[in-house]
């Protein structure tokens, strides 16, 4: 592995963004294999050129900015799809909606009827758990 070290010394290397466009290009590559859309194949190297680029770029403070753009793009759609997995996984409360401010509460399962009282408008409403 040594002569990667060389290779790679000065050079900026692996980041979320080149990973990002890697898998882009997997995807185009993917869905270039249907006939109507075989264009897509050959758009796919783009991405993956990009993606070359970048890791083999000397300019790292600029690879460095461009990342940390992609990150401020995609971190809030990575923790809305984190937090909904999470949300999924809770088998152990249910989710309402309030009827009146339509804030999400969150009850215990398998409590029978209960009444559940909004935490923002004090709103009652009664449902099974
Ligand atoms: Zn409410």
């Amino acid at each position: 592995m040594n002569w990667l070290r060389k290779v790679m010394n000065g050079r900026y290397g692996v980041d979320q963004l080149s990973i990002a466009l890697l898998v882009i290009s997997v995807i185009l590559t993917i869905v270039g294999i249907f006939p109507k859309v075989h264009v897509f194949s050959t758009l796919a190297i783009i991405p993956m050129i990009l993606c070359y680029l970048r890791i083999f770029s000397r300019n790292i403070r600029k690879r460095y900015e461009e990342n940390q753009k992609f990150l401020n793009f995609w971190n809030p759609i990575r923790n809305t799809f984190k937090k909904k997995a999470e949300r999924s996984k809770d088998k152990a409360h249910r989710l309402y909606k309030c009827p009146k401010c339509g804030k999400t509460v969150r009850v215990p399962k398998g409590k029978g009827k209960i009444c559940i009282t909004c935490p923002i408008c004090k709103e009652e409403f009664i449902r099974k758990s």
